[in-house]
């Protein structure tokens, strides 16, 4: 039995290129914190990956401290969210603005700097569309972030963060601006200046890169102004933003797999969209409820409710088909509670527990879509038959 993949906004499979550049820098196994050639070695590895990330974010001749290696998306949003909260600068204005339907990284952040005495403020992002009306309400000159993620991890839903930070920078000019872009990173065609975003966290396990490493896009002006405050003390490495040795194997091949992705990625990206669009017409035949955001959308995520039938129990049919869906984003689902991201969008706690996320990435094929929508018509008579 063929295998199929549609779980690509949990994890991608590393592609070829991450795996051999990898291997081989497993064998160079100097600290790049040494100043003797091995050391030199490790170093020039990880500044190669740190300029070839920056490049691929648009952003030219690289300062020290752009860009900064952490050990995950969740990291880089931790970084950023307590960063600039706690930047002893910044105190003054005490409010950030974010989205009522965030990862968990940045949520459970900003729920902590509540309890710290921060004022947070959620904007709605129903039907998958930001409201600017209470946007524009929230923001004024107490604002120290805004952080948004650029695309959902549950619903595809892409938001119009040009549109958002450039409202920020007319509002309250001395706000820091922050995006999770780990579902948009060589998924929609940014870069952080164009979208006016100071702070751009990274992932490259959902780029086809290893899991263990992330990064944090750092605007220049942020660090002459001393807006971010590290959160790791130690040996001071990556610019003194994140102590601890780095993890040079995990670096090379998120560098490799920027490469490799971003290779013709126009036309992999305009494949993954039609094959998204090719998903949702042959699901609109069956007896399952798209959720397909009303603004724009990303190219790879796509989200439906079954009739009735628990997500869990569709996903384990379609496992045992060697098909690979997700029920709501797959850092969450260990928790019994609906999705919040869900309930944000709109829809009813019971129909939350009942959606099923695809995820695509650019190895999938119609082929592949066929069999997933074949199997998925076969679990829904036969579940739909036991819940009699
Ligand atoms: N932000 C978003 C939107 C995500 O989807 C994820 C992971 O699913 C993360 C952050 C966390 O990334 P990581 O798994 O690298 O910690």
């Amino acid at each position: 039995m063929k295998e199929i993949y549609l779980d690509n906004s949990a994890t991608t499979p590393l592609c070829e290129g991450a795996i051999e550049a990898m291997g081989r820098a497993m064998r160079t196994y100097g600290n790049p914190s040494s100043l003797h050639t091995m050391g030199h070695e490790a170093q020039k590895l990880v500044d190669a990956a740190r300029e070839g990330i920056g490049s691929a974010l648009g952003v030219r001749m690289m300062k020290p401290g752009e860009l900064i290696f952490t050990s995950c998306g969740t990291e880089a949003n931790n970084l950023a969210i307590f960063g600039v909260a706690y930047a002893k600068a910044r105190r003054v204005a005490n409010k950030i603005v974010t989205t009522d339907s965030e990862h968990p990284s940045v949520e459970k952040s900003l729920r902590m700097l509540e309890a710290d005495g921060f004022e947070v403020v959620r904007i709605s992002t129903r039907g998958g569309v930001l409201n600017f009306e209470q946007l524009e309400n929230a923001l004024d000159e107490k604002v120290l972030l805004l952080t948004m993620m650029m695309v959902n991890n549950e619903t595809g839903a892409a938001y119009d963060l040009s549109r958002v930070f450039r409202l920020a920078k007319e509002r309250c000019p001395s706000a820091v601006t922050h995006c999770d872009a780990v579902q948009g990173f060589l998924k929609l065609r940014f870069s952080p200046t164009a979208i006016g975003a100071d702070l751009v966290s990274i992932s490259a396990h959902k780029i086809h890169g290893p899991k263990g490493v992330g990064a944090l896009y750092v605007n220049r002006e942020i660090l002459k102004q001393k807006k971010l405050a590290p959160r790791l003390f130690g040996g001071g490495q990556e610019f003194g933003f994140r102590s601890g040795t780095e993890n040079v194997i995990g670096i090379v091949g998120f560098g490799a797999a920027v490469r490799e992705t971003g290779r013709g990625l126009d036309e992999k990206l305009q494949r993954m969209a039609s094959l998204r669009e090719y998903a949702l017409l042959k699901l609109s035949a069956l007896d399952v409820t798209l959720n397909v955001p009303i603004g724009d959308c990303a190219p790879h995520i796509l989200n439906f409710t079954l009739p009735r039938i628990k997500s869990e129990t569709m996903l384990h049919y379609l496992s045992g088909e060697g098909i690979y869906v997700s029920s709501g984003s797959a850092c969450s689902s260990h928790s019994h509670a609906p999705s919040p991201t869900l309930l944000a969008f709109g829809l009813s706690p019971s129909d939350a527990e009942n959606s099923i996320r695809v995820s695509l990435s650019e190895y999938n094929t119609e082929e592949e879509i066929d069999r997933f929508v074949e199997c998925l018509k076969n679990g829904l008579g036969v579940l739909v038959r036991v819940r009699k």
